[in-house]
């Protein structure tokens, strides 16, 4: 007997049936005699009707406003979920995040959890009821609505679970736990049944879309035990995160290949080779709340260097924006930029003590012929930018030339 939180994304709850579904699944832990506290997405497909209704409203919707919207979504799923728990015969409450008080900061459309209220939590637990709260949403100190930003109900699941010390923090999701790499790409992959932490956290930055990255974060740092399963399956162990990489050691050495077709790259050409120039250009991206990924400075030659970074493709055109006077200012060349790469990934602990893993993927991609744009590693990954169009292809040669295609 124990605390489970249990989270189910958008396809698990995106139907009456499959809302009646969960409601099972509960009662069904439930009589084994766990308490239970249930976080839901939006039904599959709400939040991005929502959001490009506001955007027939205003093209760059308010992010104040936009938050008051979106989170309307799991509002909905919350209280069907609850309908349908009382239906079965289960005490139950559903709460918003406001509710709960997941008081989050400011940052509208990306706003970070700073404390969560667990008061009426666990008196409802204690009184034996079924909590389902609202995820993807919290609360600023005045009260606003925010939200945590797409994918954020992961995040919201596992800082319930933080906050209530809770056994297990179940996410319930369309596949069966976290596969090598994407099985519509690569029909050969296979399903890990644990990968550590470290690594889920690389594959979730790198593209993987099973967890949201902050949702890791937080499960790394106040260890939640995290489980992914499919909620579409009866049964099934789906793929644990562990915080031992001993038990991996004597196991493949690389875990899996990430892949990520949302970035852009920009580069500025001719930039005066000085102290405080990264400074000069990083800084005010940094200050506009985008996410800088990759980047390279080349040797300077003759007093100039060249300067290239990755951000989120939707940030590109607001880099450029940004860009175009600094560049001026510092009497740069020219800034140029591309939305049409692609960022694959080889990920592994195994990487840290095995030798030749880079230079296996660049053969590997050279033999077919694919350019690489930028590279950047960990200890335990390697990232390789190449032109959009031959991303499928080195997802396959990378997950076959590393094994991953064999049972383990
Ligand atoms: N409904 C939100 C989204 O679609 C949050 C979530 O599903 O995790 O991004
Ligand atoms: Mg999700």
């Amino acid at each position: 007997m124990g605390l489970i939180v249990q989270k189910y994304g958008g396809t698990s709850v995106g139907s009456p049936e499959r809302i009646k579904n969960v409601a099972r699944r509960v009662a069904r832990w439930r009589q084994e005699g766990h308490q239970i506290v249930v976080v839901v997405s939006a039904m599959s497909g709400e939040t991005n009707r929502l959001i490009a209704l506001a955007k027939e409203i205003q093209a760059q919707p308010d992010p104040r406003e936009l938050d008051v919207m979106v989170s309307t979504g799991e509002q909905v799923t919350i209280a069907l979920v609850a309908m349908a728990l009382i239906d079965l015969g289960l005490k139950c409450r559903s709460y918003t995040g406001g509710q709960v008080r997941i008081l989050t900061d400011s940052a509208f459309t990306k706003a970070r959890i700073s404390n969560i209220d667990d008061l009426n939590l666990r008196r409802d637990l204690r009184d034996g009821y079924v909590v389902v709260v609202a995820g993807f949403q919290g609360v600023d100190e005045a009260g606003n609505i925010t939200t945590l930003g797409r994918g954020g109900s992961d995040t919201t699941g596992v800082a319930l679970a933080a906050t209530l010390a809770a056994d297990e923090c179940q996410i319930y999701t369309d596949v069966d736990g976290v596969y090598t790499t994407d099985p519509r790409i690569v029909p050969e992959a296979r399903r890990l049944k644990t990968v550590t932490f470290e690594e889920m956290l690389e594959m979730a930055s790198l593209g993987s879309k099973v967890l949201q990255i902050r949702s890791v974060e937080f499960a790394g740092k106040y260890k939640v035990k995290l489980r992914v399963l499919s909620s579409f399956e009866e049964a099934g162990e789906g793929t644990l995160i562990t915080f031992e990489e001993d038990e991996k050691m004597e196991q493949a050495t690389i875990s899996g290949i990430a892949f990520n077709r949302d970035e852009a790259k920009i580069t500025i050409l001719g930039v005066p080779d000085r102290p405080g120039i990264a400074y000069q250009i990083l800084g005010p991206v940094g200050d506009a709340n985008i996410d800088v990924d990759m980047i390279v400075q080349n040797v300077g030659h003759d007093g100039l260097t060249d300067f290239s970074f990755t951000v989120h493709r939707n940030d590109y055109s607001r880099v450029l924006e940004i860009l175009t006077p600094i560049a001026l200012h510092i009497k740069a060349r020219e800034v140029q930029g591309g939305n049409r790469i692609a960022k694959v990934s080889v990920v592994g602990v195994g990487m840290r003590s095995h030798a030749g893993i880079a230079s296996t993927a660049f053969r590997t991609l050279a033999e077919e012929g694919i350019n690489i744009q930028m590279i950047s590693t960990s200890e335990i990954k390697i990232s390789i930018v190449i032109d959009e169009k031959y991303m499928e292809l080195a997802v396959r040669v990378l997950h076959k030339v590393f094994g991953l295609d064999q049972p383990s």
